[in-house]
């Protein structure tokens, strides 16, 4: 029997490059320092080398047009011609300038925070949205009333015959219909993308034909909104979706992929698509492969995503192999495929680069690399029996064993502080009515008080002192200096323009997240590890493998400082437990929560400190909350339990006199409004300004008791708010809210801005609420 073979596929590779050749080939196409030609070929080079190394460690089924220059899902919009007229298009291929204006705008560069795309001069970009529950973010597909679609490009069959060039049989991946259409956005929203689908499928048809008469004999389509919640019309679209594809390609075997979740409710209707192959997910939802074995067709290929594709551990082999065994006899060997969750996009590329890292955490990891290995060891063990992998089994035990034993993961003391929580801990010692009476009696506040989110701009010498600094460059006492003399800078300036509460403005810290993770135990960081959120933005998350807890204060001495400037009351400003957790690789051996309560207990020691040196107001941000919000319904209050809990933990062992403020950068509060108003701080931030306080209709109408500070200027802007726009602004959340409830901000931190705009901006701003306290006499 060793002969036998089990198909191995990758679902999709990192494209960024070992190091991130491609980022550096994109800024340096948009600067117009490297020609197209050459970031052509730096793009041919990395998918061959993606390619070629797939193939080099074991892998069969190698996937081809994975690679996108910014984003899958805008790669697919210009290629079916969903292209907004205002980017100029007008039939034929569509031009790279094309497509990069519709990624970045047609002037100034892109920026994510809070998930946004920035809108400059010219064209804006098409709008960016977080991908499922993932942190890469894609561009949304804006389509029309009457949106003709056309093949425009014919990347998947150009990869396609790039590889097979170079000797290499892949498997084209496509973003399917449905999705496609189900992530795009109506313009004007009179209508549902999906309506279009009649339209749409045509140009999908003819796709499939070109690739099969290329050779292609498989493909990959990417379904993955049927791990979403789906209505009946949504269900019966993929029946005719693939009924006509079906149909158009008859020799073409569709591998249909669904990821990040169960089918559960949408199973029986995916199970009857005439599709050749399935790809289920068996990290996220191991529970489900029993019904998909009886849902689905004998003859039907069932892929098995077996390894995780979104974390970055080590699996247990030898479990994996015992709980697929009996699929593979169940079905046969070459009805099975084993794969990875999901495409391999959102692990790093290859551990082998982190020479740094801690010598018994590099053995608990796995990368996308490491992971091809797991794979074929897999399909290895499973095709030909046990005793032929067996030494790569041991290892894998081995390692999960020492993981488990090691003193590094397991603190007795955060397990010890974990059972001693007890309900009065989440609870502050006064409900609101009367806290608010105390603080206001201490802080003497106006009506109306002005406020900012806590970051001031970080400047290229801010950033080039940091660098220094990293590099040994700049001495630690010289680097010191200049953040106290930049902090400094800030609160007099703020003073002087009259803010009434203060920031110190963050400039000595290099992200909201790794700056707290830094500074905890339980965390990891590394030096090469990589992973695209949108565009050329890369990032590296912190790793969480332990229990985590705080050695030393870590904010409080910048606090004092900044305090110890003036009279106004300093904001303490900290990063909430659930941000942390939503923007970390979280340790898969305890439930999320667990960590997050450990995190919690972690900031809530922070608090305490903050409190203890004289802060009479405490910001913790949650940047990050909603973003956590899992993909079916069902889940959400269960999340929504844990997020709030963690926050209230964190955010209660303190006195009533002293204020937590909390921030949110987003817009959409209605169906999570209840959990909003049980976190139960005492004054929110909130993005209001673009959406014209249109979301504090969900403050009203629950009645949310406590205060409010509706952003009134839009930082993903260059532009300076005119006062009377902020007093407009200003009246409509008056007509919302009880005037005693409103404070005066931006929506969110200032540290993409420049200078030159924030000054102007925060100074009307401070007008405008002088205008409205006149007004309010
Ligand atoms: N305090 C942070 C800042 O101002 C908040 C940013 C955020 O929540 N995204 O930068
Ligand atoms: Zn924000």
């Amino acid at each position: 029997m060793t002969n036998q073979t089990l198909t191995v596929a990758s679902l999709g590779f990192p494209r960024i490059g070992r190091h991130r050749e491609l980022k550096f080939a994109l800024e340096g196409y948009w600067s117009g320092k490297i020609a197209e030609s050459d970031l052509l070929e730096t793009a041919a080079r990395l998918r061959a080398e993606h390619w070629a190394l797939q193939r080099d460690r074991g892998i069969s089924r190698i996937p081809s047009n994975d690679f996108s220059f910014y984003d899958h899902v805008l790669d697919t919009a210009v290629m079916v011609g969903a292209i907004p007229p205002a980017y100029g298009w007008s039939g034929g291929a569509v031009p790279l300038s094309t497509y990069f204006a519709m990624a970045r705008g047609s002037q100034g560069e892109g920026h994510a925070d809070c998930g946004h795309a920035h809108h400059g001069h010219g064209v804006p970009a098409l709008e960016m949205t977080k991908w499922f529950d993932t942190n890469y973010h894609y561009m949304v597909p804006e389509i029309a009333e009457d949106q003709e679609f056309a093949l425009t490009a014919l990347k998947p069959v150009e990869h396609f015959l790039e590889a097979k060039a170079l000797g290499i049989h892949t498997r084209p991946v496509i973003l399917g219909p449905v999705t496609f259409l189900k992530l795009a956005k109506a313009r004007p929203s009179t209508f549902k993308p999906l309506d279009l689908l009649p339209k749409l499928l045509p140009v999908y048809a003819e796709l499939l034909r070109r690739l099969s008469e290329a050779g292609a004999d498989w493909v990959q389509v990417d379904e993955p909104v049927l791990v979403l919640d789906l209505t009946e019309g949504e269900r019966h679209a993929f029946t005719l979706a693939y009924e006509a594809l079906a149909a158009a390609a008859p020799k073409l075997k569709l591998m249909l992929t669904t990821y990040f979740g169960a089918l559960d409710d949408n199973l029986a209707a995916m199970a009857a698509l005439p599709v050749a192959g399935l790809h289920v997910d068996l990290v996220r939802a191991p529970q489900q492969i029993e019904a998909v074995l009886q849902a689905t067709r004998p003859d039907q290929v069932l892929s098995l995503g077996v390894i995780d594709g979104r974390n970055i551990w080590r699996a247990g082999l030898a479990g994996i192999i015992e709980r697929v065994e009996p699929v593979v006899s169940a079905r046969g060997l070459d009805r099975v495929e084993i794969a990875a969750s999901c495409s391999l996009l959102h692990v790093p590329i290859d551990l082998e680069l982190e020479t740094a890292l801690d010598a018994d955490l590099a053995t608990w990891l796995a990368f996308a690399t490491q992971k091809l290995d797991e794979l074929s060891i897999l399909g290895r063990g499973l095709a030909q029996g046990k005793s032929v992998v067996l030494e790569a089994l041991t290892a894998s035990t081995k390692a999960l064993a020492a993981r488990a034993a090691s003193s590094k993961v397991t603190d007795p003391l955060v397990q010890g502080r974990l059972s001693a929580i007890d309900a009065g801990m989440r609870e502050r010692a006064s409900a609101f009515e009367h806290r608010r009476k105390v603080q206001a009696e201490a802080n003497r506040l106006p009506l109306f008080p002005t406020t900012t989110i806590g970051s001031f701009p970080q400047t290229s010498e801010v950033r080039k002192a940091r660098a220094a600094h990293a590099r040994g460059a700049m001495s630690y006492m010289d680097y010191e200096a200049f953040l106290r003399a930049e902090t400094e800078t800030a609160v007099r300036w703020q003073e002087e323009i009259g803010l009434d509460v203060l920031v110190h403005g963050e400039f000595e810290r290099n992200d909201m997240v790794q700056y707290f993770g830094e500074q905890l135990s339980g965390f990891a960081f590394t030096r090469h590890a990589w992973v695209q959120s949108y565009g050329s933005r890369y990032v590296r998350p912190p790793i969480i493998f332990g229990d985590v807890s705080r050695p030393n204060p870590m904010t409080v001495r910048w606090w004092e400082y900044a305090q110890s400037l003036t009279d106004k009351p300093m904001k303490g400003m900290l990063t909430g437990p659930v941000t942390i957790l939503n923007w970390s690789f979280v340790r898969d051996d305890i439930a999320r929560s667990e960590t997050c309560r450990q995190i919690a207990l972690a900031i809530r020691d922070e608090v305490v400190d903050l409190e203890k040196a004289g802060a009479r107001m405490i910001q913790i941000d949650e940047a990050a909350l909603r973003e956590g919000l899992p993909l079916r319904h069902r889940d959400w209050q269960h999340y929504l339990d844990w997020a709030v809990e963690c926050f209230r933990l964190c955010s209660s062992g303190i006195a009533d006199r002293t204020q937590i403020h909390t921030h949110m950068c987003y817009s959409e509060f209605n169906d999570i409004i209840a959990a909003i108003a049980a976190m139960d701080a005492d004054v929110i931030s909130i993005e209001t300004s673009r959406s014209k306080m249109e979301l504090l209709d969900a403050f009203r109408t629950y009645a949310y008791p406590n205060e409010i500070g509706p952003g009134v200027y839009d930082i993903h802007s260059p532009r300076v708010p005119e006062i009377a726009e902020m007093t407009d602004l200003l009246s409509l959340a008056r007509q919302r809210l009880q005037d005693r409830q409103i404070w005066i901000n931006p929506d969110c931190g200032l540290k993409t801005r420049k200078w030159e705009e924030v000054r102007p901006a925060l100074v009307n701003m401070v007008a405008a609420a002088r205008e409205l306290r006149n007004a309010a006499r």
